[in-house]
């Protein structure tokens, strides 16, 4: 098939130049698929803030005007189109079905605001993490992933927005006969890659994913599927780590485990917090196989217990079950909503006073937001780990400058990704990794997606010989 062809199968609404906020449309005979539906965090920082946020009361508007919302007719929940003022649409779409790559919100954020009526595809992982990242927030629009309320406006002057109880469930289906799904290894459980196969092409997309991380052979297993199935094909793929002026380390999720459990043991008798994201569940599980190894108990935030029971309910893996196992929950200095109250009344819990009595014996999962509840402890001398991806962007610079200066008021010493040892291995590939993965699987087009400098992508793929369709500098 030529590249003409080829552009003809799918567009990109979103995510070709930026990393996430992916939205990619294939169009089939019988309708077409979204691929990924996920918040454009760069954008949103460009035109919102914490006090800039978008009007409920104008549905979806704000975010047509920004872009962070396509203007796709046919595809957005009807309540809150009845909300919005009318729109000029671009598109119009016959919208099948959603396949979500993963649960992270670049990916899956925008989700909230399709039509429920349209099935969604994605793990059982994703579906698990979507859900209890719904029941532990708040009631906004932005958080509805899997059940939805109604917002209708009140008849009444003051036109209120009321939130209507009528509840109504995505359907979830794990595979589909004409699309396939590949389980690979990411930096959040359930990430798949996925195939779809449209007029004897296959069009695959790579989603997130890595080599080295502990689940290395699966990405290797969907590699050699991939490179198995029958016919030609288009790879959209990803290229977050491409950077031209910058190297990457390479590392594995071992030597993690191991640079984290020599940091751990310098801090004999004092408190050690390591900050590793909230969804991370495979260095989760590396934080708590150094606290075993070296007799400490990890402490969860309940936000996080919660993702580990929801998780196991759906898929009942041994290392969820050990991780629950082997958790104590912190109680926070908060107001605490009803789910919170009731998973620390199942779990076991600690507060600061047993955390006071003994601070060398224990490991705090703790992350950013959670900073104040450590200044109510006794924190002098003790280790900050921030086993985390290091800042791209301006206003993670920011935060994680508001961090440290925490940090170090509390008396605690940081550790991050200036330290010579890795304390953190990327959830994506490296460059060389992406060729690799493309020599494996010959495809007859590429198509990068998921990077800041796409011109350089490009330019770098088809260096090493690989033929590149890019839309946004179409030749
Ligand atoms: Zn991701």
């Amino acid at each position: 098939m030529v590249k003409e062809d080829v552009a003809e199968l799918f567009c990109i609404l979103d995510g070709a130049d930026s990393i996430g906020g992916t939205k990619l449309v294939i169009h089939t005979d019988d309708g077409d698929i979204m691929i990924d539906f996920g918040l454009n965090y760069k954008k949103k920082s460009q035109y919102f803030d914490e006090f800039l946020s978008r009007r409920s009361q104008v549905g979806l508007k704000d975010y047509f005007t920004t872009g962070l919302l396509p203007r796709v007719h046919n595809i957005y929940r009807e309540d809150l189109l009845k909300l919005s003022p009318k729109c000029s649409w671009e598109y119009s779409l016959k919208l099948s079905k959603v396949v979500i790559s993963h649960a992270h919100l670049d990916h899956a954020g925008m989700l909230p605001f399709l039509r429920p009526d349209v099935p969604v595809l994605c793990s059982v992982e994703s579906h698990a993490i979507l859900l209890s990242l719904q029941e532990t927030s708040g009631g906004k629009v932005e958080n509805e992933f899997i059940r939805i309320s109604k917002r209708e406006l009140q008849t009444s002057k003051a036109h209120r927005r009321t939130v209507k109880g009528a509840q109504t469930s995505r359907e979830f289906s794990y595979e589909d006969d004409r699309i396939l799904t590949f389980s690979t290894d990411h930096s959040i459980p359930g990430a798949r890659m996925c195939a779809v196969k449209v007029q004897g092409v296959w069009i695959v997309y790579t989603g997130d994913f890595r080599f080295g991380g502990l689940r290395d052979a699966e990405t290797r297993q969907a590699m050699r599927k991939i490179s198995s199935l029958e016919g030609e094909k288009v790879i959209f793929v990803e290229g977050t780590r491409f950077n031209s002026k910058k190297k990457s380390k390479r590392a594995t999720e071992r030597d993690v485990l191991d640079v984290l459990q020599r940091y751990i043991s310098q801090y004999q008798g004092k408190l050690v917090v390591v900050d590793c994201g909230l969804r991370n569940i495979d260095r989760l599980s590396s934080v708590f196989e150094a606290s075993g190894k070296l007799n400490r108990t990890p402490v969860l935030m309940p936000k996080t217990f919660h993702l580990i029971e929801t998780l196991l309910d759906f898929t009942d893996e041994t290392r969820y079950r050990s991780i629950l196992n082997q958790a104590r929950v912190y109680i926070r200095k908060r107001n605490i909503r009803k789910w919170e109250k009731e998973l620390l009344e199942r779990s076991r819990t600690v507060d600061e006073n047993d955390i006071n009595k003994s601070p060398g014996s224990y490991v705090l999962c703790f992350n950013y937001y959670d900073i104040l509840e450590l200044s109510d402890m006794n924190t002098t001398n003790g280790g900050y780990i921030y086993s985390n991806t290091e800042p791209f962007n301006e206003e993670m610079e920011i935060d994680l400058n508001r961090l440290r200066k925490w940090v170090s008021r509390l008396g605690m010493t940081f550790h991050g990704w200036e330290e010579e040892s890795p304390l953190h291995v990327s959830g994506h590939l490296s460059p060389n990794e992406v060729l690799e993965f493309l020599d494996s699987v010959q495809p007859v087009c590429v198509i990068p997606v998921h990077c800041e400098e796409p011109l350089e992508y490009s330019k770098f793929l088809q260096k090493n010989g690989f033929s590149v369709l890019n839309p946004l500098f179409p030749q």
